[in-house]
């Protein structure tokens, strides 16, 4: 840990016992944020996957969208894991829920459909050209993106995991295995 400040785990729903368990287990302090004054305690925050038309309504009742929008914009750390990207990004198809407005991609919600909502699949993690096991679960896929934007995890060819300057957003769940490549890196940004 270094004397770094522990990392913030969105905690109003969904799978953020998860990440806080998997931050542990890989060797990084964790906390739960609920409210600002938690917020302004950590240095880097996870929103957790869960469900994206509940928690942004969550987020707007606390006043802690704004909050995280202004540490966001002061250079913050943020990654979201699938219900947390579609949090993240700028443009949502299938079902339109307010978001941060923060990483610049269309996410297209619920996007493998009922017959294959649930699945694992081996993914390319570019940064240090390894295998990383990817599960996901009703997750979103990432249709488009901005200029700046650069791909991080492949799918076959497919982007399921991208980067801008410090938001990273992942469709799937590096949380649920015992692989830290993801949290570490998300850690170094
Ligand atoms: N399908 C959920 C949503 O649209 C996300 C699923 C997840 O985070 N595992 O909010």
């Amino acid at each position: 840990m270094g004397g770094n400040p522990p990392v913030g785990v969105l905690a109003l729903q969904g799978d953020f016992d998860a990440h806080i368990q998997a931050l542990q287990r890989f060797g990084f302090g964790a906390v739960p944020v609920r409210r600002k004054s938690e917020l302004d305690r950590v240095d880097r925050l996870i929103i957790p996957g869960g469900e994206s038309t509940t928690v942004s309504k969550l987020l707007a009742f606390e006043g802690l969208d704004k909050a995280i929008r202004d540490r966001a914009a002061a250079g913050m750390p943020i990654w979201g894991t699938c219900m947390g990207l579609i949090v993240i990004a700028k443009n949502v198809t299938n079902r339109l829920v307010p978001t941060l407005d923060l990483l610049d991609a269309t996410v297209d919600r619920n996007a493998y459909g009922s017959q294959l909502d649930s699945f694992e699949a081996e993914l390319n993690f570019l940064p240090s050209a390894s295998k990383i096991h990817g599960i996901f679960i009703r997750a979103p896929k990432i249709l488009a993106m901005g200029a700046d934007v650069e791909v991080v995890v492949t799918h076959g060819k497919s982007p399921v995991g991208v980067r801008q300057g410090s938001f990273l957003g992942t469709t799937f769940h590096p949380e649920l295995t015992d692989d830290p490549t993801v949290h570490s890196y998300f850690v170094s940004l």
